[in-house]
């Protein structure tokens, strides 16, 4: 742990060089690869791109919760700088108080509720035990602390709530319970991993202004995890774009949507239906959605040049040979060998 310093001066969370590496009896196949990010207090980075492209295995090995039915191994650094400027680096603590940090400074809200909740115990019980295990309420106040939760995620009814179990709620109401469950002891760091993807466009929009409302008052940071770049739009002020397990472009929301400088990136907005819906209304015709040709690439055979290269409308002859080198003033910026107009 390094000494306490002005805490508004650091990020609230930089990762520097994060590679999460699979082994395997026949090798070793890194999934995350050298990912590089801050992340500010009270600010919103979203990490985007593919299914497949390292977005929730990076938040996972922040977390320290990579499956345990696999041997991983995790180098570089993941900086966590809390309210008191007290600066720990996640990968390296030691598993108690990873324990201590995670549900209380760090949380994560995942993406299919069904799966993370216990189907045995009511809400009530699953929300009170964060409470009792991080801020040491007894069992009456730590159950006050979890209705107030419910009721912070506006779950109507919320008393009655709190003695339901999972399975007799709604995707929606489920969603909440994981954000009461990961708001609850008021962490520093929220990673939100598509946390609204199973959930129909009504209720997405509500979650997700809950969200915004929700780090309003508190000053969280958060990472949002999200293929959806709508969402990035209106939710995010800074992105990061990965592909094939490392990022690939880094930049302000509007700087990205204005001018993405990666192939990959200008593709992925090309994709999105507004555009071509605006395209073909300023056309005066219909225009087929576009999408990037080709698979992203896989992780256990890639090459020593551009993982993009395959389908790459721009690339060249060196693309194939030669990893490109960031461009840029790190982390903001793209990794690609054509030349960055000014
Ligand atoms: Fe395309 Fe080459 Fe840039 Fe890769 S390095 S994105 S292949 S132009």
């Amino acid at each position: 742990m390094s000494a306490p310093v002005a805490a508004s001066v650091l990020p609230r969370l930089q990762v520097c060089g994060l590679t999460t590496t699979l082994v395997q009896r026949d090798g070793q196949v890194p999934l995350v690869r050298g990912v590089s990010f801050d992340l500010h207090a009270g600010r919103t980075l979203a990490l985007v791109g593919e299914s497949g492209s390292g977005k929730s295995l990076t938040a996972l090995s922040l977390m320290r919760l990579l499956a345990r039915n696999a041997s991983w191994q995790c180098s570089g650094q993941a900086l966590f700088t809390d309210a008191a400027g007290q600066t720990r680096d996640l990968l390296q603590l030691p598993d108690g108080e990873m324990r201590q940090l995670r549900g209380h400074q760090i949380a994560m809200i995942f993406q299919e509720p069904m799966t993370c909740l216990n189907p045995v115990l009511t809400v009530g019980e699953q929300i009170a035990e964060s409470v009792r295990l991080h801020l040491g309420l007894g069992k009456s106040a730590a159950r006050q602390r979890a209705l107030q939760a419910l009721e912070q995620v506006e779950i109507p009814a919320a008393r009655q709530r709190l003695d339901e179990y999972p399975h007799q709620m709604s995707g929606g109401m489920r969603q909440r319970v994981m954000i009461a469950m990961a708001m609850v002891c008021e962490p520093q760091v929220l990673i939100a991993d598509e946390p609204t993807t199973a959930l129909d466009v009504t209720i997405q929009a509500q979650i997700l202004a809950l969200m915004s409302r929700l780090q309003r008052d508190t000053g969280m940071s958060l990472l949002f995890i999200t293929h959806n770049l709508g969402v990035v739009a209106h939710h995010a002020e800074r992105v990061a774009v990965m592909y094939a397990g490392e990022v690939v472009e880094h930049a302000d929301v509007h700087a990205l949507f204005a001018h993405p400088a990666h192939p990959y990136t200008q593709g992925l907005l090309a994709c999105l239906p507004g555009r071509a819906r605006q395209l073909s209304l300023k056309e005066g015709r219909r225009m087929a959605l576009q999408d990037i040709p080709g698979q992203a690439p896989a992780m256990n055979r890639l090459g020593a040049g551009c993982s993009f290269a395959e389908r790459c409308a721009s690339r060249m002859p060196q693309c194939s040979l030669q990893a490109p080198a960031w461009q840029g003033d790190a982390p903001q910026g793209r990794a690609c060998h054509l030349e960055l107009r000014s």
